[in-house]
């Protein structure tokens, strides 16, 4: 995730300012040196750098704390606020037809990111199709193809066409009744006049509402001269950045925004089709400072209940705060929090767990808590209905027989019996509260 490090060490800087009243140059100096460490090592343009620090130094100096907060909130409050203005406001992306063109370099993940907005829309109630224009890359089609399948999305390609404007031109044709066209091009390992030519001719036939300019997270300094031939030819309406889900730095894509005055529309979270996510300036921000973001939590937790409940049509989350827990329960649960992604990202968003937090936890924790779940599946895969109903009544004869069964160890299937019990405990103390008990642990959570 781009600038990875600056929320744990930012926090650690600013965990030294607690209990002070007022900071001092040393104190403001320190944090802004942090923060340029970060972000110059991210690949972010000098100048910017330089101009966020000025700011930061200006308003921490000089403005006066709001009445009740401590000098920790007040620098946490400025470098947020910079911070949310560096990467500037989300590209707006209306609800409606419209026909999105994009651009990038070949292996920028443009293929696969045609196939995730349209799965985007397709969520948002309307209809999208996706035209490959890409007849230079091998495989394009094919990959394109299935990618469509998968989101269950219109697709139009030729895999023996050789003239993309052709393919576009019929493309936007044969897909006339989508509401949403997104037209995948063509890219080069480096840019190229003839790549530009090409995409030139693409632009002019299909007249896009919007161009979108694909950029590799991993992208440094060169993201500038990209971004500026990709305006200059085509327009950019708007930036993707890809595999941030990788240990890529990030920064020399937002210095392409900066470049092309555009701004961020997606961030590409992962190879599937559901790995995107429009970008949200504050959200982005609160989670790199480990601030959490719960609206992007709270937006996955529902995609994923509600996949999990259109499964089983019996199965109602809302009944576990009525009745009682059982282990089919937890086993739904489960099935949703696998949706919800890979567990370290759905934890970066949840505040006070971001960063640095994630940090200290040994590399494998994350795969042995996944590889655990795993275990539980195939362990409750292995009880009969019975004994999901009424885990406490196991008793062990049953737990050596669900053991054998599974191919597990008889702890193992303690061990989620008792972690079953836990979460059934503190489910009971949640019951008969009210909808403003919750805002108000969510509220206390945030701070
Ligand atoms: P194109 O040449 O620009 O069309 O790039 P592709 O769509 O073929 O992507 C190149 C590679 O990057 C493929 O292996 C994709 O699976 C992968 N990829 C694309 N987006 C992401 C992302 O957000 N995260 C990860 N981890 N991989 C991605």
């Amino acid at each position: 995730m781009v600038l990875d490090d600056l929320g744990s060490s930012l926090r650690g800087t600013l965990d030294d300012l607690r209990g002070k009243s007022r900071i001092d140059k040393a104190d403001v100096d320190e944090v802004v040196k942090q923060i340029q460490r970060s972000l110059l090592q991210a690949d972010v343009d000098v100048g910017l750098v330089m101009g966020l620090s000025d700011s930061i130094k200006d308003r921490a100096l000089n403005e006066e704390p709001v009445a009740g907060t401590t000098a920790r909130d007040q620098v946490l409050k400025i470098v947020y606020e910079e911070m949310v203005g560096l990467v500037g406001d989300s590209t707006e992306i209306p609800l409606e037809s419209q026909t999105i063109m994009l651009a990038g370099l070949q292996g920028s993940g443009k293929t696969t990111t045609a196939a995730k907005i349209a799965w985007w829309f397709s969520k948002k109630g309307l209809r999208p199709a996706v035209i490959q224009t890409d007849t230079f890359r091998p495989g394009a089609y094919d990959q394109a193809k299935q990618m469509c399948e998968r989101a269950e999305v219109d697709f139009y390609g030729d895999p023996d066409g050789n003239d993309p404007v052709e393919i576009a031109r019929e493309g936007l044709e044969a897909t006339a009744d989508a509401e949403v066209h997104i037209v995948d091009t063509a890219g080069r390992h480096a840019l190229e006049s003839d790549l530009i030519d090409e995409i030139e001719e693409i632009d002019t036939v299909v007249d896009p509402d919007l161009s979108l300019l694909v950029l590799d997270a991993a992208i440094g300094q060169g993201a500038k001269q990209q971004a500026q031939e990709f305006e200059e030819s085509i327009g950019v309406g708007g930036v993707i950045i890809t595999k941030l889900d990788g240990t890529a730095k990030g920064g020399g894509a937002l210095t392409a925004v900066n470049e092309t005055e555009s701004s961020i529309a997606f961030l590409g979270t992962g190879e599937t089709v559901q790995d995107i996510e429009r970008f949200e300036p504050n959200g982005f921000i609160s989670r790199l400072l480990g601030m959490g973001d719960l609206k992007q939590l709270s937006e996955r937790v529902e995609r994923a209940m509600a996949e999990t409940q259109a499964e089983d049509e019996d199965w109602d989350p809302e009944d576990i705060m009525k009745g009682s827990f059982t282990l089919k329960d937890m086993k739904k649960q489960m099935e949703a929090m696998n949706r919800m992604g890979p567990l370290d990202q759905v934890l970066d968003m949840i505040p006070g767990f971001g960063g640095g937090i994630m940090d200290q936890l040994p590399d494998d924790a994350m795969d042995t808590t996944q590889d655990r779940m795993r275990q539980f599946e195939v362990i409750m895969d292995s009880m009969t209905d019975e004994e999901m109903e009424n885990p406490q009544s196991v008793t062990s004869a049953q737990i050596e027989r669900i053991a054998r069964g599974s191919g597990t160890e008889e702890e193992t299937v303690r061990e989620l019996l008792s972690q079953h019990k836990m979460m059934d405990q503190t489910l009971n103390q949640f019951k008969g509260m009210g909808d403003g008990d919750m805002q108000r642990m969510m509220k206390k959570m945030q701070k």
